[in-house]
């Protein structure tokens, strides 16, 4: 008995000093085929069919046909498509949860629940736009998440947010600690605040968001931009108005988070949009929420789109009081037109070769849930006149290069990181296909099944 004790003992040392030796060994070692699956590589190409994507460890080693399955694990997914995980580039993050949104929600358990729910539908980074809390960077859950240490979407965070004093962002749901500097001084202090906890992009509310409220003084952001390229950080704004998307744009705005809704942008904005490389974030879903309501939308019978609401969701969004609020308002007409006018000009951008991105400002309101709104911003792009490919980039490459991860992320070709979806359909001829998830990987593994 004692002598087999021994040998466990010193068999369980031997392994453990072996573990410790080389602790990726068996993560390196790993080898996974999938086999004969048609691929949307995320550059926007016509997909390639009968396609093998070879992944050891947690990135992609080869691509191409009938690859060797010596050693390797097999998946046959004949039939099946491979596309890159989604990126949204403008998300919120556990400060919703059943039908409010409060900075009291704020726990490590509620992002990573949240986080799991990005996973599940296939989005695999998101960049929380202003309204993350001290415990992100306390607890070092910020750079374990951006690590892949944190199970679920890898979370890329703007910090705490700059409003106006009095004025946008409402201090209610959860942004009671985004920050109103009073003068160009205070602005820059604050963002080289944030640059020691490594958050890489600001977020700025340039909005009155309603008439009478005051807006942020353009010296400020003046100051916020600055501060923020000193400290090799992108600027990004929340904004509404074209004239305010003209200031921003000439102090050097690097992120446009949202549509521009009042009017369709005229040939000089286009231009300089294109020519200084900002990023358009349209978050055309937050715009069609904001009315949809009002009536029966198609796809409230969509179960994929039921298990991605917070308890009590779908029945706050379906009541007739919440109905009534949204149609009988005297601001229907305009919120609906507002949606049309975001996608003229997201096509209009498109066109003349302005970088667009997914982003939806999913996780701000129950309306806008944590992973359908993704997809359903590829349809509206689409409503919007994008190729389905064209959609599928916005999602993967170029909200990669908005996160400034696509050395690693966005697209699948060799040497990339394995984050990638397995679909039961095509999404290059109908884009609904997206939701028809049947595996998700990130690095390499197996995470999810899609939404159950
Ligand atoms: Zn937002």
């Amino acid at each position: 008995m004692k002598t087999n004790y021994l040998y466990i003992h010193l068999a369980c040392a031997i392994l453990l000093a072996a573990c410790q030796g080389a602790p990726h060994a068996s993560q390196a070692d790993r080898a996974m085929l999938l086999q004969d699956v048609t691929l949307i590589d995320g550059h926007g190409q016509a997909p390639r069919e009968h396609m093998d994507i070879l992944m050891q460890g947690d990135s992609i080693a080869q691509i191409g046909q009938h690859l060797d399955t010596l050693g390797v694990t097999v998946m046959r997914l004949t039939g099946k498509t491979v596309m890159p995980a989604l990126i949204s580039a403008h998300v919120h993050v556990g400060t919703l949860k059943g039908t409010e949104n409060s900075g009291d929600f704020y726990t490590r358990d509620n992002i990573v629940r949240q986080l799991q729910r990005y996973q599940d539908y296939g989005v695999l980074q998101v960049l929380v736009m202003g309204t993350d809390r001290p415990l992100l960077f306390e607890t070092g859950l910020a750079d374990s998440s951006l690590k892949g240490l944190v199970p679920g979407a890898r979370l890329h965070s703007a910090g705490y947010g700059f409003g106006a004093a009095g004025g946008a962002p409402p201090a209610a749901y959860g942004m009671d600690l985004v920050q109103r500097p009073a003068t160009p001084e205070e602005a820059a202090r604050q963002v080289g605040d944030l640059a020691k906890l490594h958050v890489r992009n600001i977020k700025m509310w340039v909005d009155n968001m309603g008439p009478g409220k005051p807006k942020m003084d353009p010296g400020v952001y003046h100051a916020l931009i600055g501060a923020a390229h000193q400290n090799n950080m992108k600027a990004a704004a929340h904004l509404f108005y074209i004239a305010d998307a003209r200031q921003l744009v000439k102090d050097g705005i690097d992120i446009i988070a949202h549509s521009i809704r009042d009017q369709v942008a005229d040939d000089t904005l286009v231009a300089a949009i294109r020519d200084k490389g900002i990023v358009y974030i349209p978050t055309l879903a937050l715009d069609k929420f904001a009315y949809a309501y009002g009536d029966t939308p198609p796809w409230l019978d969509n179960p994929y789109f039921r298990k991605s609401l917070e308890a009590g969701a779908f029945e706050l969004i379906t009541s007739q009081t919440y109905r009534d609020g949204i149609r009988n308002n005297t601001n229907y007409p305009d919120k609906v037109r507002a949606f049309e006018t975001a996608l003229k000009n997201v096509y209009i951008l498109h066109k003349a070769g302005v970088l667009v991105a997914l982003g939806t400002d999913s996780g701000a309101s129950p309306a806008r849930a944590q992973g359908f709104s993704e997809h359903m911003e590829l349809i509206l792009l689409v409503e919007a006149g994008f190729t389905p490919l064209e959609a599928i980039t916005a999602g993967t490459k170029n909200a990669a290069k908005a996160l400034r991860v696509d050395d690693a992320y966005g697209t699948l070709e060799t040497g990339k990181k394995a984050d990638l979806l397995v679909l039961n359909e095509n999404p290059a001829q109908n884009i609904a296909g997206t939701q028809s998830i049947f595996r998700v990987f990130k690095a390499g593994q197996e995470v999810s099944q899609g939404p159950q």
